[in-house]
C-alpha cells in the first residue's frame, strides 16, 4: 500500500480519529469588542437569499453572510499586526504549513483557579522536559478550559479577564522556539489583560512579527494527546486578508 492508501485505511478503520477543533459559526459566536474609539469587527450574520420559494428561488436554499475576518475559530496571518506588515496575508500562507504537527500544553486547572493565568517560559520548558522538544514547524496548542464557555459570550469574555501568555513567553515562542504558531481556546491569542502589557498584545506583536501564525477559539483540545496530533487548518484564501474563519481539524492516532 502507498502511504496515502494506508492513511485512508487508518481513517476508515478508526485507527486515525478526526477531532473537530472548530467552534460553530453563528450570530451567537463570541467576537472581540475593542474600546469604542477603535473600529469594530462585525459579528457573523446570515442573510437568506432564498429557501425553496417560488419567487426568490423555487428549488434552492442559500444565504449571504457577513462577518469580520477574526470571527470564531480563525487564523491570524502575519500581516494582521503592524510588526508583521511585510509578512504573508492569509492567502499567501504556504498550504504545506496548513497541515502541521501539534502539541498540547494543558493549564486548564490553573486557569480555573485564576482567569488571569499566564503561560511562562518555565511552564513550556517543564512541558518539554516531560514530552520532548516543541515540534519544528508545528503548533503549540494552549489548553485553558476556556472552550467550555464558548456558547456564552458574556462568560467567555469574563469582563476582560481571560488567560493568555506572558510577554517573555510570547517573545521566546516567537524568537527562540521552532513552532510555526500558537493555538488558543480564547477569543484571541493574547490574554484579556494584554492591552496593558509591554509591549501590548505580545503574542500578536512577537509571533506575527516573526512570520508565525495564530489560531483562536479552538475547542476539544482535551481530546488530543500531549504530542502526536496533526492539525489541518483551512483559512479562506482571502486576497490581502489579515485572517479568516477557519475549519480546524486534528488527526489523532487511537
Ligand atoms: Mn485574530
Amino acid at each position: 500500500m502507498t502511504v496515502l492508501q494506508e492513511f485512508v485505511a487508518a481513517l476508515s478503520s478508526g485507527r486515525i480519529q478526526v477531532v473537530d477543533l472548530t467552534a460553530p459559526l453563528s450570530d451567537q459566536t463570541p467576537i472581540l469588542g475593542l474600546p469604542e474609539q477603535f473600529g469594530q469587527t462585525w459579528p457573523f450574520q446570515l442573510s437568506e437569499i432564498s429557501r425553496y420559494d417560488d419567487d426568490r428561488g423555487p428549488a434552492w436554499y442559500w444565504n449571504n453572510f457577513s462577518t469580520g475576518e477574526h470571527t470564531g475559530t480563525h487564523f491570524d496571518a502575519p500581516v494582521h499586526w503592524v510588526t508583521g506588515q511585510q509578512g504573508a496575508d492569509v492567502s499567501q500562507v504556504p498550504v504545506s504549513q496548513l497541515i502541521a504537527p501539534a502539541v498540547v500544553i494543558d493549564h486548564a486547572a490553573d486557569a480555573a483557579d485564576n482567569p488571569d493565568f499566564l503561560l511562562e517560559v518555565e511552564h513550556v520548558k517543564a512541558w518539554e522536559a516531560e514530552h520532548g522538544a516543541l515540534p519544528t514547524g508545528g503548533w503549540l496548542l494552549y489548553r485553558t478550559g476556556w472552550d467550555a464557555y464558548g456558547d456564552d459570550p458574556e462568560r467567555y469574555a469574563n469582563a476582560g479577564r481571560t488567560p493568555g501568555i506572558s510577554v517573555e513567553c510570547a517573545r521566546w515562542l516567537a524568537e527562540e522556539s521552532p513552532i510555526q504558531g500558537v493555538g488558543v481556546e480564547t477569543v484571541g491569542t493574547d490574554a484579556g489583560a494584554a492591552h496593558s502589557f509591554d509591549p501590548p498584545f505580545p503574542c500578536h506583536s512577537f509571533l506575527l512579527g516573526q512570520d508565525k501564525y495564530g489560531l483562536t477559539q479552538l475547542r476539544n483540545l482535551a481530546q488530543l494527546p500531549a504530542t502526536g496530533a496533526v492539525v489541518i487548518a483551512g483559512p479562506l484564501p482571502i486576497v490581502s486578508g489579515s485572517g479568516s474563519p477557519c475549519r480546524v481539524l486534528a488527526l489523532v492516532e487511537r
